[in-house]
């Protein structure tokens, strides 16, 4: 097995045993983004002056007899993070060159728990969208077909892990984007409760809606890499006080017994039949394991996405407001007046699909229609809610697709942002829910790789993986990194 390969739990064997040095395994790392990423597209930004001096110092920590949980494991954060000293653009040419004085309190614990920065990686401006195509800057390739995407908007850090250029990685997912696109790329991605992890430092999009999350290759890892980032944060007040259970340890278990509900709602029309063939495949392994696998109805999931797309705009027309070009990134040269600075930074800075939100979330919340639009949206995601409040009282889990396609060809549905917005479906009312949601890889279809979802209780992050350990433990899929 090439040091690419391995697990972040093995990786960690090997370090502690001494088989590998931090410095051998973050050069490997380098030595294959090197040579790869220029077909993929998954870094913006290659730290590889901080990796190689983060894996010196991670080595001479072990040999004084550290052990850190991630102690000298390389990782990839998506560029929605600060990071103090190296520059972070949210994928937005708005943001182009700004360089943060702090970092986001999760790049904190990743570096206190010892990890490796390997680099920032590409996105969807300010997360917005479902392939990666909407960056500023490059467009990444799914790492199983470079033809397709690889789902968004965190595609960077999902092909990144998959194609071996990091162990693990973050992402963020506000209505599907660390879920969607593990599934699009056949990693393990984990949305967790909203406030499990802090949003400090987290570039806001929709700030009811932002959560980050760990992509890795296998669910065992998911759960360490859960455990070093959640927590209570005395700078977001959103941050869940609730201490942190050992998520590892929580991951072992069985079956026997759980309830496990299956939304009908969520076999939407237009799913692809191979799509549909792997989950229900995977359906039968639970019961196999000894799970009761029942339907469960969830009444108004139809109107999750109309829901989503009046929220998260609103809220992002507020948050966007501050990219003035007075104090971050960009400024347009040769403006003439305080407001032509504005006008022309803004019109510049932003891409075609921020564009279309902030116009979206300034007409909800405009007067005279905020009431029928955004109250309305309100009053939706509350009902949504309680369709997951009612089936929790009977399942311990609910089980469903992530998405409802494999990953599309590049440029397939740029022109379309509706049929953009339906490729996440499957995550939104989980996201409105403010619920855990795990992907795990549940097969191939048209070679594709496939997306099992495990929707957990707020705070259920150790029932959902216990699943997701269970089942990755008794299917024929292997984490494997496809030939590139
Ligand atoms: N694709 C959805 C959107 O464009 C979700 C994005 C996300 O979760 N950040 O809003």
């Amino acid at each position: 097995m090439e040091l690419h390969e391995l697990t972040v739990l093995r990786a960690l064997d090997a370090l502690r045993s001494r088989e590998v040095s931090s410095v051998e395994l973050t050069e490997a790392y380098l030595r294959r983004i090197e040579s790869l990423d220029h077909t993929l597209g998954a870094y913006l930004t290659v730290t590889a002056a901080r990796a190689r001096s983060d894996a010196r110092r991670a080595d001479e920590l072990r040999r004084r007899g550290d052990d850190a949980p991630l102690l000298g494991v390389p990782v990839a954060l998506k560029d929605i993070f600060c990071t103090n000293g190296i520059e972070t653009t949210c994928g937005s040419r708005i943001l182009k060159g700004f360089v943060p004085p702090y970092d986001a309190t999760v790049a904190t614990r990743l570096a206190e728990a010892g990890a490796v920065l390997l680099g920032k990686t590409n996105m969807d401006e300010f997360a917005m969208g479902s392939s990666t195509e909407n960056s500023a800057f490059q467009s990444t390739r799914n790492p199983w077909d470079l033809a397709r995407v690889p789902g968004g908007s965190s595609g960077g850090s999902a092909a990144a892990v998959a194609a071996g250029l990091a162990a693990a990685s973050l992402g963020t997912d506000t209505g599907g984007s660390i879920r969607q696109p593990a599934a699009l790329c056949g990693v393990v991605g984990f949305k967790p409760t909203y406030g499990r992890v802090s949003r400090y430092g987290m570039i806001a999009f929709a700030s009811s809606l932002d959560q980050a999350g760990p992509f890795t290759r296998t669910v065992a890892d998911c759960a360490l890499v859960l455990g070093v980032i959640a927590g209570h944060d005395p700078s977001d007040s959103t941050a869940l006080p609730d201490p942190v259970p050992d998520y590892q340890a929580s991951a072992d278990g069985e079956l026997r017994g759980l309830h496990v509900g299956v939304p009908d709602e969520y076999f939407v029309a237009g799913m692809e039949p191979g799509v549909e063939r792997a989950v229900r495949g995977a359906l039968d392994t639970l019961t196999e394991l000894g799970a009761d696998v029942r339907p469960v109805s969830m009444p108004h999931t139809s109107y999750a996405l109309a829901a989503y797309y009046l929220i998260a705009p609103a809220e992002a027309s507020a948050n966007l407001a501050r990219y003035d070009g007075v104090k971050y990134g960009y400024r347009a040269p040769n403006a003439n007046t305080t407001l032509d600075a504005y006008l022309r930074t803004r019109g510049e800075g932003f891409g075609p699909e921020v564009k279309r939100r902030i116009m979206l979330g300034t007409y909800a919340l405009s007067s005279g229609y905020y009431d029928a639009y955004y109250v309305k949206a309100q009053k939706i995601r509350t009902l949504i809610k309680a369709d997951f409040d009612r089936a929790f009282e009977s399942f311990d889990v609910l089980v469903a697709p992530t998405s409802p396609t494999v990953a599309f060809p590049l440029g397939a549905k740029t022109a379309d942002p509706l049929a953009m917005y339906l490729s996440d479906v499957c995550t939104l009312p989980v996201s409105l829910a403010g619920l855990p949601g795990l992907n795990v890889p549940c097969g191939l279809a048209d070679e594709m790789p496939v997306g099992l979802q495990i929707i957990g209780p707020a705070l259920g992050e150790e029932t959902v993986l216990r699943v997701g350990a269970a089942y990755e433990r008794a299917s024929a899929w292997q984490p494997r990194i496809p030939e590139i």
